[in-house]
This record gives structure tokens, sequence and C-alpha cells, in this order.
């Protein structure tokens, strides 16, 4: 393999090119990307970034790095076909760009539920650093808002614009919070963290309808809010994959190498549906952890050295005073045992499956978090009734 290209300047396009040559590759690499800024991190833009209302983006690499490691930085154009047979891609100016290997690194785009009246071009979202200069732009205007949408991104906008006296109603069509990813246990933790800051929270309720300054929820409430910001979740980019002719269900279907139905082709990050053995069957995850490990993945093997994806999941949210961390996938559990007094704002939710630990919940708890990682990673589960209690110190146990 001589050249490499990458599509995607995100986390994991970006991390795949820097992954490539800290491995040695000697090659041509390039990433092609639609966003014309020079690739940044999106976790602060809902965090640091909307807190400090700056206005300089947060670069995943200094400008130097891409020059000094020869890696060919083509921005603000996507790629429209990939030409498998002919091993090549055709960028939306009509460049053709010929490679050895390809690695999808598409990520995901907000979704957009169906609300009457929502129009995309007038509501706030918040996945590109325009989308949150926009956000931005407008803080000092805003006095209500209405968030669709109560998971990571909602909520930690939420728990920032209280902060700034921002009149807050989030609405989540499930019962809970964050239902994707917590036990039931953490979500009423979090209902109440959210709640005592003065959010109004709209549980197993959904917008109706969006008019002018007015949004209707099911049942029946009128909110008039100066913005609606969207957090509804994502959807990934596949497109030019499945035009391609690639296996792509809700992703694009890639082995535990982390390679599509076409051998010349990896799919990594948010847009790629992988087998693992921490969730159930073929999984697709949306976290700096999965983007930054399946491209060290895939790198590795690109240099000769493949080992199947086999990383542990963990995740991360700030939201307000609440640093929420997350080893491991909760879902399928069926037991959580609480350690610690949510009253002090530091405690742990340890899940279980048939009596085995699957994933730890942390909150203001980076220690907790840190043995639960190693204790996953590692295959080995704890006694439920070890981890409650909080006279044993967990560290000793690893
Ligand atoms: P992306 O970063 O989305 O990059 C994909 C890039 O590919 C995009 O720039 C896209 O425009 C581009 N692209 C798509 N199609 C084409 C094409 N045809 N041609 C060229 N370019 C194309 N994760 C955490 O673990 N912790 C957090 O606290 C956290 N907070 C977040 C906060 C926000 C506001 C957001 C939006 C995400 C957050 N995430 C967080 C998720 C994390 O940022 C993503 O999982 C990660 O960015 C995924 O990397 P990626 O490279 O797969 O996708």
């Amino acid at each position: 393999i001589s050249r490499v290209v990458i599509i995607g300047s995100g986390q994991a396009g970006v991390e795949c090119a820097a992954a490539l040559r800290a491995q040695g590759f000697p090659g041509a690499i390039s990433i092609i990307g639609d966003d014309p800024h020079l690739p940044y991190q999106r976790p602060p833009l809902s965090k640091e970034f909307l807190k400090s209302a700056a206005d300089s983006s947060l670069p995943l690499k200094g400008e130097a790095f891409y020059a000094a490691n020869n890696i060919d930085l083509c921005l603000g154009v996507a790629v429209h076909f990939i030409e498998r047979d002919a091993g090549r891609v055709i960028l939306g100016n009509g460049d053709v760009i010929p490679y050895d290997h390809l690695v999808i690194a598409t990520g995901a785009r907000n979704r957009f539920p169906p609300v009457v009246g929502l129009d995309p071009d007038k509501v706030l979202e918040l996945r590109t650093l325009a989308d949150a200069q926009e956000m931005t732009s407008r803080l000092d205007q805003l006095r209500t808002i209405v968030i669709i949408g109560g998971g990571f991104i909602g909520l930690e906008v939420a728990a920032l614009l209280r902060q700034r006296q921002v009149d807050v109603h989030v609405v989540e069509a499930a019962d809970r919070l964050m239902s994707r990813v917590l036990t039931p246990m953490m979500s009423a933790e979090f209902a109440n963290i959210h709640r005592e800051q003065g959010t109004h929270l709209h549980l197993g309720v959904v917008a109706k309808s969006v008019d002018g300054s007015r949004v209707t929820l099911s049942q029946g409430t009128t909110i008039n809010a100066d913005a609606v910001l969207v957090a509804a979740g994502v959807v990934p980019n596949v497109e030019i994959a499945a035009e391609a002719g690639l296996a792509v269900q809700n992703g694009i279907v890639v082995d535990e190498l982390l390679l599509t139905s076409d051998p010349n082709i990896s799919a990594i990050g948010d847009c790629s549906l992988h087998p693992s053995r921490w969730g159930s069957g073929i999984i697709r995850l949306e976290s700096v952890q999965n983007a930054v490990d399946q491209a060290k993945c895939v790198a590795r093997r690109l240099v000769g050295n493949p080992a199947p994806y086999d990383s542990l999941p963990w995740f991360w949210s700030y939201q307000g005073e609440a640093k929420l961390q997350i080893a491991g996938l909760g879902q399928g559990m069926d037991d959580a045992v609480l350690r610690g007094d949510p009253a002090t704002g530091k405690f742990s939710v340890f899940a279980y499956r048939e009596g085995r630990l699957i994933a730890v919940e942390s909150v203001n708890s980076a220690a907790d978090h840190m043995v639960a990682r190693r204790l996953l990673a590692g295959g080995r589960s704890i006694d439920r009734d070890v981890a409650g209690d909080l006279s044993i110190d967990l560290k000793s146990l690893l």
C-alpha cells in the first residue's frame, strides 16, 4: 500500500493519519473533509466553547502538524463518489484522487425529528464549529430555550444555559434522560440534578409543532421560546458508501478488523457498525474513544500488524458540576448497585447482567471510573456487595 485516502477530517480521520505516521507508514496520506475549518475537537463545542463563548477553534492538531508529517489536507470539499473498480474517489470540485486503501470516516449528522413547522435552517443544532459559533452569537439574547432531546449534548447545553439564567425546557420522548446509554438509576439521578438547577424536564413527551417562537408539546403544553435547539441524536453518513455498493445498515458494516465488504476500504468512527463483544451483535458508537481506537486499529493493520478491534467502550459527559464518566456498555443490564451517596455529588452505579459486571457509571468519581475500566477491560467482575461497600478501596482489587 503506497497511498491511503481518508474521507472525513473529524476525530477518526485525523487520528488515523496521525497513527499511520506514528506507526511508520511511509506512503502518501490524504485527508478530504467537507468542513472548511482546520480539524477540531467536537466535545468542547457543548462544554468549554459555550461556557467561555470563545471564538477560536479547538484544533485536533496544530496547523504545522500536517505539513511536518506530510499529510495532504484537503478541506472544504466533499467526496461525491467512490469508484471502487478504478480505486479512486471523485471530489465535489471535480478532482480525482486515487487510493490503494480508502478509510471512510464520515461521521454522523444531526437527526431532525418529524415536528410540524420545524425548519432546520431556523433552529439551532450543535455538531460543527459553525453551529457552535452561531449558538454563542445568540447567547446574549437568549431568555427561553426549548431543547429537543434529553441526551448528552442537550443536557450539557441545558446545564451551561442555566448558569446564564436562561429558562431551559428539555423535551425528551423517552420516559427518562439519556435512556440509550444510562441505567434507569443514573437517569433518575440526572433528572434530580437538572431539576435542582431549575431546568424544566418534559419526559415521555415529544415536540409536536413549532410555529414561530411557539413550541407545542404532545401533551398540549405551549412554550414561548427565543430558540429551539435540536439535539435528538444523529444519523450516520453512509450515503457514499451505500452508493458504492458497500454493505450498509445503521452504519457502514465492517468486520472485526474494521474492513468493509471491500478489502480495500475500512470504515471507522461514528459511521462504522462493528462487531463487539462489549455489546450485543454489531454496534455503532459515537465517542472519541471509539474514533481514536478504531483509527489506531486500522493504522496498525495497514502497516502489517493486524489485530481485531476490541477496545472497551468508555464515554464522558460534563453537565454543570456533574462530571459523568461511563466504562462499558450497560444495555441488557438486569441489576444495578449504587456506590456512594448522590447527595454528596460523588457516586457510581455498577450495572450487572446475569451477575456479571458490564458497566460502571461514575459522577465526580474519576477513581471509580479508572478502576472500572481496568476491571472490565481485563474481563473481571466484582461482587455486588463489594461494589456497594464504600469501606472497600476498589483499587485494592486490581
Ligand atoms: P466526525 O468528527 O463527525 O467527523 C466526520 C467528518 O467527515 C465531518 O467533518 C463530516 O462533515 C465529514 N464528511 C462526511 N461526509 C463527507 C464526505 N462525503 N466528504 C468529505 N467529508 C465528509 N464524544 C465523547 O466521547 N465525549 C464527549 O464529551 C463528546 N461530546 C460531544 C459534543 C458534541 C457537541 C458533539 C457533536 C459530539 C460529541 N462527542 C463526544 C462525539 C464525538 O465528537 C464523535 O464521536 C467523534 O467526533 C466522531 O469522530 P468521527 O471522525 O467518526 O466523526
